[in-house]
Parts: structure tokens; C-alpha cells; sequence
């Protein structure tokens, strides 16, 4: 009966030492926590940037970008949103793409909704001309939904409704000199 007893003590004994044998070892091992946000995990484990297929924030590049619209399509939940407006013939401030070439399109719209978007990449596979890049950028949380909302255009409203403006003078300009033309070959 007494040997039970102490058996059945012996037994709790050494479960618990068996249990605390893992938390006392881990006392001695190197510390794998970051104290983020106080440490930089990239600074404190000695790698500068985020992995090559880290998903983070997207940045956009203008002047790489055809207003192809591939990107809007490819995305699953719908969160960017583009316009262009076609650069008049003439233009004195026709932006130049990337490469050197004059540009065909203002991009008079880029917005991605960040509070929507689920990093799945899509968008920046789509881009065939490097116009979307992830960023190792991740730190953008924000007390107000709005300020999740990016609008990515370099464009000014002035500029846009200015470039608007030149479109639709100019389509009015080939649209009457076709009238003429067809008034002269008529007569
Ligand atoms: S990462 Fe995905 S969800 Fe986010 S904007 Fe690109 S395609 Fe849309
Ligand atoms: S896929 Fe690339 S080039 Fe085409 S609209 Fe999107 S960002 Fe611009």
C-alpha cells in the first residue's frame, strides 16, 4: 500500500520533470523572438531585405505603364481602378515611357484599395512591361480606411480635365476636317 503511494508520487515527480526538462533547456537556447515593432526582424537576424517573393505593398511606375489595362483584369477582388486618356498628336508635354518612347496614354487614374487587396500578386505577374513591383514596404497600417486607398496617378485634376480637353478639341478638329473632306470630294 505505502509503496503505491510513493510510487504514485515518484510517478507525478518525474512527469513534471519531465515536462519542465524541455522549458529549462529552452532557457539556454539563443532567442528566435523578435520584439517587433521596437527591433527590425530584417535588421536584428542580418538580412536588409525582405525575401525576393515577399508580397508587401505594390509600388506603381508610370512611366513603364500602357494603360493596358492587363492588371485591372487580372485581379480577383477588383481593387484597382484605371483610366487613361489617349496623348493628342502634338502634345507638347507627351510623356516619354521608360524605354524613350513618346507615351500613347496619360494615365489619368491608378488607385489600388489596399483594404481590399489580398497579395496575391496577380497584378504584378500581368504587368509584362514592369510597371507594378512589390515593395519590401509592409509597415502601412493606418487608423483610418482611407488612407488605404491609393491613388498611384501623377496626374493633377487640372492636368487630367486639361488633357481631357485637348482630346475632345482634337476630335472635334479630325471629325470636321472628314466633313470638309467629304463635302470637297462631293462636289
Ligand atoms: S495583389 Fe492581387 S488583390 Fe492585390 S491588387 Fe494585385 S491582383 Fe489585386
Ligand atoms: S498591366 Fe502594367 S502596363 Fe498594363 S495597365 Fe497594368 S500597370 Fe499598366
Amino acid at each position: 500500500m505505502i509503496k503505491t503511494y510513493i510510487l504514485a508520487i515518484w510517478d507525478s515527480i518525474h512527469s513534471a520533470l519531465v515536462g519542465m526538462k524541455i522549458t529549462i533547456e529552452h532557457l539556454f537556447y539563443k532567442n528566435v523572438t523578435h520584439q517587433y515593432p521596437n527591433v527590425d526582424a530584417r535588421v536584428s537576424s542580418g538580412t536588409a531585405a525582405m525575401p525576393s517573393y515577399a508580397r508587401n505593398r505594390i509600388d506603381f511606375i508610370p512611366e513603364a505603364c500602357t494603360a493596358c489595362n492587363l492588371c485591372e483584369k487580372a485581379c480577383p477582388v477588383n481593387c484597382i481602378e484605371i483610366e487613361s486618356i489617349k496623348v493628342v498628336e502634338g502634345d507638347t508635354d507627351q510623356p516619354m515611357m521608360k524605354n524613350g518612347k513618346p507615351r500613347k496614354q496619360w494615365i489619368s487614374k491608378y488607385n489600388i484599395d489596399f483594404t481590399k487587396c489580398c497579395y496575391c500578386g496577380l497584378c504584378v505577374n500581368a504587368c509584362t512591361f514592369d510597371a507594378l513591383k512589390m515593395t519590401d514596404f509592409f509597415e502601412y497600417a493606418t487608423y483610418d480606411r482611407k488612407d488605404l486607398y491609393y491613388h498611384l496617378s501623377e496626374m493633377t485634376p487640372e492636368m487630367v480635365n486639361n488633357k481631357k480637353q485637348m482630346l475632345e478639341n482634337n476630335t472635334l478638329k479630325i471629325k470636321a476636317e472628314k466633313a470638309q473632306l467629304a463635302h470637297d470630294t462631293s462636289i
